[in-house]
């Protein structure tokens, strides 16, 4: 035979990657239009592309398993930018693609969607406490500003609970208990039951995998004994109703395995005892139906007083809508039967994953937040009606508009604070005596300041002396209870001659490092001192040093300097136009960084520079995070509150090249009650020129003012602030 001739003889071999495509493609193409399609497709190609070369355990292509995740989603009829995010969501985490990349090759919805996906991937494993389950689960919700991320998510999890396979049996059992704390509660919250189903299942069966053989080998041997019996109900059961002219559904409903080991075990009774009630659903198009439906099977078969729930009429609390009925069928069996349209089946199945594409069929643009609080409202609604208890939709409220930030400590704890808190909250949250002595942090294993507020899911460590006191300051920024009445108490006990003890040691302690014994100072250099510090007496200064209220630091920079004198003097010039930017800095040069141009609002910090004083640069700024890695010569600042003056601002516009464009810019600026200290035309050509401009500005708000009115005129393409 020829080469030709064999190869003709040869099947076509279809990859699992290749069947997986073809199979969502079915599927989203019945629900999704040929754009849409094509954007999946575009998303298969680019996500095999950036996998390609990575394999499962299962020796298939990795791709298999983020499209395996997109199906169960197509299923639930997800919208496209979440079947998207399914195909990419392994991407950032284990392909060199960046988020940027995501960006431009799809959209910015896309990649939040996936970019929070991994972000709740690092969760798994990080926090292995039991007892912290529901926190966990708070923090996820908190985290994941678009429900979707969740939705995504759990369908990830279902995907690799499906594919545990041939792991050790500790590793299984382990990844089964998170899913079952974590995961099964959070589908049931979110009314998401086929998922939930699918979970227990296959958690039970890595828990519990005798019990759950033995369950099924019972299920298998009953469902031949049962057989005739449910063949016989249901043609009965179809036959009156095909008398009707009726459209309808009806399936035989079995107990999956899971339920019925909860079941037995709940109310411990045998297997035989679960399992022998005769379950069915009948699903039709319109509600009416369902009414109608009940009628003829209660015609049928005598129903079993007080067994009938209208939860149609009167939903349960997620949501829920069906007819519950149960009849006594022949031989005396019972019968269960529920009721509902094809519509209510897929929200009981898909919960708030059905509900996203729900009224919708075009979802892009829309706030998803707004879409969330929609289905809330719907909900909230259910249950007036309900009159339900209120705790569900409480539980779920405080979840999806959350008023707190979950963090971890470096040991995997979690720690629950209201949103807005900063280190010195975690700090005293953690322990009354961390919160008094703590200098810094590191977060993610970055060097911050105290004042920075927490962000769900952050890992904070918080750096300790014991030379350290609770900061009057630090007043300014906390926010918890806790932390407000152990600093007061702090300082309402703390007295004065304890101020001066502790002073003295601080301010021996800063000297020592620049080798300077605070003892063997001159008379006459402390006086001078104390005159540049306007101070009447050195305990005044010494004890303005314990309280806090001066940084020792600064203190001892000051005694270092060649002539004091002389320091005084350059602050008369220089502070005159600079204003008081942090209490205790008094005598302190200070000097805004060039590269940065800070203005009040902003974050800042400050570095000591010998000869410059103290250099405050915007917390962002390029330059600072390099000298912030030398913990020494780093404080925490803010602006004073009776700050006012003129600050540099540098701004980078891109504008429409025409004639007289930087002449409208400049008279817009102005009429704002700011002055241009610069223009530099940093690029031109025909259409477009790119300006650097730098203004004076009075603080943040004023700037954000400027920038909003300069957006609005159409010659202006582009603005950025500039920050190094
Ligand atoms: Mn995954």
């Amino acid at each position: 035979m020829t080469e030709v001739a064999i190869a003709n003889f040869l099947p076509e071999i279809e990859l699992p990657e290749e069947k997986l495509l073809r199979r969502l493609q079915s599927i989203i193409s019945g629900y999704l239009n040929n754009k849409q399609v094509d954007s999946i497709n575009h998303a298969f190609h680019f996500g095999a592309d950036a996998h390609s070369g990575q394999y499962r355990k299962s020796g298939e292509a990795y791709i298999c398993h983020p499209l395996s995740v997109a199906i169960t989603l197509a299923e639930m009829h997800m919208d496209t930018q979440g079947i998207i995010a399914a195909i990419l969501h392994d991407v950032i985490e284990d392909t060199p693609i960046s988020k940027e990349q995501i960006v431009e090759e799809f959209s910015q919805e896309v990649a939040d969607l996936v970019d929070a996906v991994t972000k709740l991937t690092k969760l798994d494993n990080k926090s292995r406490a039991e007892t912290q389950a529901e926190n966990v689960r708070k923090m996820i919700l908190a985290m994941a500003k678009d429900l979707r991320v969740i939705i995504v998510k759990l369908a990830d999890r279902l995907h690799n609970m499906q594919t545990l396979g041939a792991m050790p049996i500790e590793k299984k059992r382990r990844i089964a208990k998170e899913t079952q704390e974590i995961y099964v509660p959070l589908a049931n919250r979110l009314s998401m039951n086929s998922i939930r189903h699918q979970l227990e299942g296959l958690c039970l069966e890595a828990i519990h995998p005798h019990r759950y053989q033995a369950i099924r080998q019972a299920v298998k041997k009953a469902r031949g004994n049962r057989r005739e019996i449910v063949n016989t109900i249901e043609s009965a059961i179809k036959n009156r109703l095909n008398q009707t002219g009726l459209i309808f559904d009806v399936a035989g409903r079995e107990k999956n395995v899971a339920s019925i080991y909860k079941k037995m075990r709940r109310q411990k009774i045998p297997f035989s005892n679960v399992f022998d009630v005769y379950a069915f659903r009948i699903y039709c198009d319109q509600v009416d139906d369902c009414y109608r439906i009940l009628g003829c099977v209660h015609n049928l078969f005598n129903p079993i007083p007080g067994k009938f729930k209208d939860y149609i009429a009167l939903p349960k609390a997620n949501g829920y809508q069906s007819l519950h009925t149960i009849l006594i069928g022949p031989y005396g069996v019972p019968i269960e039967i529920q009721i509902r349209t094809h519509e209510m089946h897929r929200m009981a199945e898909s919960g708030i994953a059905a509900h996203w594409v729900y009224k919708s069929g075009d979802t892009s643009g829309e706030h998803v937040r707004a879409r969330a609080t929609e289905w809330l409202r719907d909900l909230l609604e259910i249950q007036k009606t309900a009159g339900d208890s209120l705790e569900f939709i409480d539980n779920l409220k405080i979840d999806l508009f959350p008023q707190e930030v979950f963090v971890f400590t470096p040991q995997g704890n979690i720690i629950k604070l209201p949103r807005g808190a900063t280190i010195v909250d975690f700090a005293y949250a953690v322990h009354t005596d961390i919160g008094s002595t703590c200098v810094s942090a590191r977060i993610d294993n970055k060097l911050i300041p105290l004042q920075t507020q927490l962000e769900n899911g952050m890992t904070v460590e918080v750096i300790t002396a014991s030379w350290a006191r609770p900061n009057p300051l630090w007043l300014n920024h906390i926010i918890t209870a806790k932390a407000r009445s152990s600093i007061r108490n702090y300082l309402k006990n703390f007295q004065q001659q304890d101020a001066i003890n502790l002073g003295r040691r601080l301010l021996e302690k800063e000297l020592k490092t620049l080798n300077i014994e605070l003892d063997n100072i001159a008379e006459s250099r402390l006086l001078q001192l104390l005159e540049v510090m306007k101070m009447q007496s050195m305990d005044e200064l010494l004890e303005a040093i314990g309280l806090g209220n001066k940084m020792p630091i600064l203190v001892a920079k000051h005694l270092s300097q060649e002539d004091i004198h002389a320091a005084i003097k350059l602050e008369n010039t220089t502070t005159e136009n600079t204003p008081l930017i942090i209490k205790g800095t008094e005598g302190m040069v200070i000097t805004l960084a060039k590269c940065c141009h800070p203005i009040p609002g902003d974050h800042i910090v400050g570095f000591f520079n010998p000869g410059k004083g103290i250099v405050i640069h915007h917390h962002e700024c390029r330059n600072s995070k390099d000298v912030r890695k030398q913990q020494s010569s780093w404080i925490d600042v803010e602006w004073s509150h009776e700050i006012s003056g003129e600050f540099s601002v540098e701004l980078r516009i891109e504008l429409l090249n025409q004639r007289g464009t930087l002449a409208t810019i400049a008279s817009t600026i102005s009429g704002l009650d700011a002055n241009i200290e610069s223009v530099t035309i940093a690029d031109q050509d025909d259409k477009v020129s790119i300006d650097l401009i730098t203004l004076a500005v009075k603080d943040r708000v004023h700037l954000a003012n400027i920038i909003r009115k300069l957006k609005k005129l159409f010659i202006v393409l582009k603005i950025t602030r500039i920050k190094a």
